[in-house]
């Protein structure tokens, strides 16, 4: 089978390296001729505004999917008539509008980020006045890993903000005092059966995903909450394959921030540390095979190379580390790789981050790890007080 992939990123290039194994054939469409994936699979150049391009792409292709979300939805819509695209074009025009999103999902029944939309000046001081401060800007469309963002932290900053997104349509968020971040990746294949992996806790520096700790600690009854939400999303836009939903968790409660209708960054410790990858799992689902097991096999740290790689050979030196590069030119904010250590439990998971922290002292992601698992085992080991051990618990996004 020729699955068509729109967008040749590090996404893309880990689907194909999911997905070579089971027997399907790639071929990759991106504007870039640099384009990661590209070193591993036949790469068309184009753009994504221009069709005739991509209907002889889609031409020798069976099924379509994509690792970018801002392909043209109208260009999604049109191939659709002609072409499987996995998943549909509506649930692709949902997420690239931050308004529509949170509009759809709250008429789910799923709590949102309380926001107001924002086209001027006048706007934004209302919608600072009714959401409350401090609160944050967001275009409504194209942003990623923090960008088109601004946060405001009081009603004077308003006017720089409103000019640091060049007076793009917007939604003014309220920023949430969150506990912790966590996602959940959700499989659903064709004839309707799910699949979700275990809530990750995710922690982000400066807007950009930096640590995901799978899988998180958490209540039956939130995880319960985080599914069926995402049962909702997927029977709602009768989805198939992969999506994430990212969640702020408040007063023991889950807040929706966005979705992700594609395989995740906050997914790739499922590579190693699941059954079944998310990768395979789409490309499961997309080709009409039965889905694999989501169960974690045991406690997984997926660290996020942002920028610069650390020493692949000092990381390798430490048991249970698996090392991927995507082959992309080092530029400031950019994702050029990741790790993820993989041990039987978190006790076993602590002792492997150590001694990476030996091997890579001044590595943020690794501190930020550090920082957060620590606090993980404590409060799995009885605490001598328990006051004491809540406070501490409760405390995990202090470094936002
Ligand atoms: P990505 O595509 O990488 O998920 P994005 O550009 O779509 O990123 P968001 O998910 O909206 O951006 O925001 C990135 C991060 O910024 C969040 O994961 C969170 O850490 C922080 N953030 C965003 N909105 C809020 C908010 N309303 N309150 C508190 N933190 C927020
Ligand atoms: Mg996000």
């Amino acid at each position: 089978m020729n699955v068509g992939i729109l967008g040749a990123g590090q996404l893309a290039r880990m689907m194909v390296l999911a997905g070579t194994p089971l027997g399907l054939n790639f071929r990759l469409f991106d504007p870039a001729p640099d384009a990661c994936a590209g070193a591993l699979s036949a790469l068309t150049l184009g753009s994504f505004h221009d069709t005739q391009a991509l209907a002889q792409f889609a031409a020798a292709c069976e099924v379509l999917t994509f690792d970018f979300e801002n392909v043209p939805a109208s260009t999604l819509e049109l191939l659709e008539v002609t072409h499987r695209i996995v998943p549909n074009s509506r649930a692709l025009a949902m997420t690239q509008d931050r308004l529509i999103e949170k509009k759809s999902c709250a008429n789910l029944g799923i709590p949102v980020v309380p926001h107001a939309p924002v086209n001027s000046a006048q706007e934004l001081a209302q919608a600072i006045f009714e959401v409350g401060l401090p609160g944050i800007l967001k275009t409504r469309r194209l942003g990623y890993d923090g960008k088109g963002q601004v946060r405001i932290r009081a009603a004077a900053a308003a006017a720089a903000a409103l000019t640091a997104l060049h007076q793009a349509p917007c939604v003014y968020e309220r920023w949430m005092p969150f506990k912790r971040e966590l996602s959940l990746l959700t499989v659903r294949a064709s004839d309707g059966t799910l699949g979700f992996y275990p809530l990750v806790e995710n922690i982000h520096e400066q807007g950009i995903l930096s640590v995901s700790i799978a899988p998180a600690e958490v209540s039956a009854g939130l995880a319960a909450s985080a599914r069926d939400y995402a049962k909702r999303v997927a029977e709602h836009f009768a989805y198939v394959g992969v999506f994430a939903l990212e969640f702020f968790e408040i007063d023991g409660a889950l807040v929706l921030n966005e979705m992700a209708p594609r395989v995740h960054n906050s997914g790739h410790w499922t590579i190693e540390g699941a059954r079944t990858s998310q990768f395979e799992n789409h490309l499961r689902a997309l080709a009409g095979l039965p889905l694999g097991d989501t169960q974690a096999i045991g406690a997984s740290l997926m660290l996020n190379w942002v920028g610069t790689l650390p020493s692949r050979a000092a990381a390798l030196s430490v048991p249970g580390l698996h090392w991927h590069e995507y082959g992309k030119p080092p530029r400031e904010g950019r994702k050029l790789g990741h790790a993820t250590l993989c041990a039987r439990d978190f006790a076993e998971l602590r002792s492997a981050l150590d001694r990476l922290a030996e091997q890579l002292p001044d590595c943020a992601p690794v501190k930020l790890a550090q920082f957060a698992l620590a606090e993980i085992t404590a409060c799995h080991q009885p605490a001598p007080s328990s006051q004491a051990q809540s406070a501490d618990c409760a405390n995990r996004s202090a470094h936002q």
